[in-house]
């Protein structure tokens, strides 16, 4: 598996507000899994310990080979710089670069990850194409400037860039129509598939199951616990 929880147990602010415990939960490399549940059931919370954002109270996080729990802060940074693509709900480009900056920027946050690209700025104007951003001037155009299906192309293109294992994506298309959506898990699918690359994505539509090899539940695989503030 290229994802592996076992006992693991977190909780928001020192255990007074939300609390999320996982037994065992495994996701194969090649899988595109949907994430599923209720608005507040810790969807995002899972993606953050998945990434390596927060990190469990106790338990095991292993994903592809390395057990976050041993990590700190700043290795699991290195760690998912360097191996994850992590697509935000609000995509978070930085409006002052441009689409091509904006698409380079994990390599030049990981030295690791920049090594597995031969010609940087050629493979970003590739998935760019890839990805449907194709008009001339596009690529050095400020991001500020994007339209919203705009800027989830373009930070799929920064996901995807120098091969990461694994992709977590956090409600990506909810911002779509239903055939920009389609459109999207398509161009997205098809780069992933390309560089074999495990898809985790939420979304609160589960019509969209048909396209993932796999549906989970988040209260299916999780027992979750809120106490009221
Ligand atoms: P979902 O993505 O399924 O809607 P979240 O993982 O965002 O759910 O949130 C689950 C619970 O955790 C909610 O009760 C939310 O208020 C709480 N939560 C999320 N982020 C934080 C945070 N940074 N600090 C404290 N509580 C949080
Ligand atoms: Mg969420």
């Amino acid at each position: 598996p290229i994802i592996a929880l076992s006992n693991v147990r977190f909780a928001w602010s020192g255990g007074r507000g939300f609390g999320l415990e996982i037994a065992d939960f495994t996701i194969d490399a090649g899988e595109r899994v949907l994430l599923v549940g209720p608005s507040g059931s810790g969807k995002s919370t899972l993606l953050a310990l998945l990434a390596g954002i927060i990190a469990p109270g106790s338990g095991s996080v292993q994903v592809s080979g390395v057990q976050l729990e041993h990590m700190g802060g700043p290795a699991r940074d290195r760690f998912r710089a360097a191996h994850l693509g992590v697509i935000f709900q609000q995509f978070n480009l930085l409006p002052y670069l441009s689409v091509r900056d904006n698409v380079l920027l994990p390599l030049r946050l990981s030295s690791e990850r920049r090594k597995r690209v031969a010609e940087p700025e050629a493979e970003a104007d590739r998935l760019l194409r890839a990805l449907g951003l194709s008009e001339a001037g596009m690529a050095s155009q400020s991001a500020a400037t994007l339209s919203t299906g705009q800027q989830q192309r373009v930070a799929a293109a920064r996901a995807l860039i120098g091969n990461p294992a694994l992709i977590i994506a956090d409600e990506p298309t909810s911002a779509l129509d239903r055939d920009r959506q389609h459109d999207f898990l398509n161009l997205l699918f098809a780069q992933a598939e390309q560089s074999g690359t495990t898809v985790i994505m939420v979304s609160h539509d589960e019509s969209l199951a048909s396209r993932f090899t796999r549906m989970v539940r988040l209260p299916d695989i999780a027992q979750i616990s809120q106490v009221a503030a």
